[in-house]
């Protein structure tokens, strides 16, 4: 697709996301709050949805992770060992002639078209002054700020002074190691083995942008995944995904200038050849690949970076990003990385805690290493909702649908009669509080048939239920599908269980 179209596309979620009730800016009434948006009646069934499956598959499916709820406002000192006070900054250029501020890394990506997340700040500062890129605004000359701090800061107690401010959590990932010790005791896991979270974190981003890609306040869904040191090539899981493939981009490639190329092996491969380094890492990369299939994403538009040396976070060694093609290139959809032992330590360091694991077979005391998942929720469900819109047109109209996975679709059965008149809606209301009790649905008996079928097939409904004529003379109703658009006739009383098969099946249609 080029730009242009790729352009509309965004546009068109955009406007779905408001017409429907999806996502909308925060404080519309009063004009709208930058890099803050609210989940309306559709996008937060939606919300809700995504972070079940991530629950259910990473928290209660397996036996070797836990999940903890943090709070959102912690010790000021936590950031502090964590590098966030010192290290988690973003560069800030100030044009000399109209005064306004910008994010260097943006203006040099989009002036030079190159990538520069995570770019040190002394590289982008070169690039500011030996490259000419002027303000976008006036083409005054750009000058250096000061580096400008991510987080929010509020002020806890009475007095507002410096002692006693503190920070809006601008991850979750430090809870979980605060906790690490006190969650290990009580729920008596070995390692290895994980603490998962899912919550609110704020940053306050200069450039909010392309919807909710970019935003201040956000939920991340992040696992620390704790592993003995001397094991991280021990993955016992491994063979569950050693034959799936995986689109790489590797940091040679990039290193070759090959940044938009992709290399496709298997999780054998790359981690016989090394191209990923430990099989623990390997695995949580395949692992997520196949969660962000389950939940109907389409594996060609998925890819995996390594990050490149200069790009690395300073708690990492080894980074690998699952990007998804978005309209606006490949970008980190979520980032999967090594984290070692850094923020056990640190957080030993400055709290004079042990945070040690004593590994009883052993008889050693170590610091376990680290794998992160982390992904942003809202910044995933943009990406389901583009990577599930299409358009077909029916007599001259262009209809919208969304192919969403049954599993996260926000609404499972809308249910219709085809008239109000003739005792056709109470019937309908019988068949609707019936199948509520089962799954989430949506009774409409607002306009033509066929407007209330393009409601549904719009916020991603994957079945529809109408009530006609012949359902008052043999209990049957038709069950219609929203792929194929094709309808079978089902008794009343086979009906949840003709639905529940239905909702089962992975592809979403009826038997
Ligand atoms: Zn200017």
């Amino acid at each position: 697709m080029d730009e242009k179209k790729e352009r509309t596309l965004t546009e068109k979620i955009v406007n779905l996301c408001l017409r429907r009730g999806i996502l909308s800016p925060n404080s519309e009434i009063y004009g709208t709050f930058a890099g803050f948006y609210d989940f309306g009646p559709v996008g937060v069934e939606l919300k809700r949805n995504v972070e079940a499956s991530w629950w259910k598959t990473f928290v209660h499916m397996r036996e070797d992770i836990v999940g903890i709820d943090g709070a959102i406002i912690t010790h000021p000192a936590v950031w502090k060992a964590s590098g966030h006070v010192d290290a988690f900054n973003d560069p800030l250029v100030v044009c000399t002639r109209c005064k306004k501020r910008f994010r260097a890394d943006h203006l040099i990506e989009g002036a030079l078209h190159i990538n520069v997340d995570g770019m040190s700040l002394d590289h982008i500062n070169e690039i500011v002054s030996s490259v000419k890129v002027v303000c976008p605004d006036c083409h005054g000359i750009l000058a250096m700020e000061k580096p400008f701090n991510l987080m929010f800061k509020t002020h806890v107690g009475a007095v507002e002074d410096e002692a006693s401010v503190a920070f809006l959590r601008p991850e979750t990932a430090q809870l979980i190691f605060i906790n690490f010790k006190a969650v290990q005791q009580f729920s008596r896991k070995k390692l290895p083995f994980g603490i998962a979270q899912i919550g609110k974190v704020f940053r306050n981003e200069i450039s909010p942008r392309n919807f909710v890609f970019r935003c201040r306040e956000f939920n991340q869904m992040e696992i620390e995944y704790f592993i003995h040191p001397a094991e991280m090539n021990d993955c016992p899981y491994l063979s569950e995904v050693s034959d799936d493939l995986l689109q790489l981009c590797t940091e040679k490639m990039q290193l070759e200038g090959k940044n938009e190329e992709i290399i496709t092996m298997s999780v054998k491969q790359a981690v016989n050849e090394k191209i990923i380094g430990t099989t623990w890492h390997a695995y949580w990369i395949a692992r997520f690949l196949r969660w962000f299939t389950e939940i109907g994403i389409s594996s060609e538009n998925l890819r995996v970076r390594q990050h490149i040396k200069d790009e690395l976070s300073h708690y990492s060694s080894e980074t690998w990003d699952i990007e998804y093609k978005y309209p606006w290139g490949w970008k980190e959809l979520m980032g999967i990385a090594n984290r070692g032992d850094f923020d056990l330590i640190q957080h030993a360091q400055h709290s004079g805690k042990d945070l040690s694991y004593f590994d009883q077979e052993k008889g050693e005391r170590v610091v376990p290493y680290v794998i992160e998942p982390s992904a942003g929720l809202e910044r995933l469900i943009f990406t389901i909702l583009l990577d599930s819109y299409y358009e077909k047109s029916e007599k001259d109209e262009i209809k919208t649908v969304l192919k969403l996975n049954p599993t996260i679709a926000p609404v499972k059965v809308g249910v219709f009669p085809l008239m109000k008149k003739d005792g056709l809606k109470e019937k309908a209301r019988e068949v609707y509080e019936m199948l509520n009790n089962y799954f989430v649905c949506e009774y409409d008996d607002a306009g033509s048939i066929g407007k209330r079928y393009a409601r549904a097939d719009e916020i991603g409904t994957p079945f529809a239920v109408t009530i006609d004529y012949q359902t008052l003379q043999d209990s049957t109703v038709t069950l219609r599908d929203r792929d194929s658009a094709s309808q079978v006739r089902v008794h009343i009383s086979e009906l949840v269980e003709t639905i529940r098969k239905a909702l089962n099946l992975s592809s979403g249609g009826i038997s």
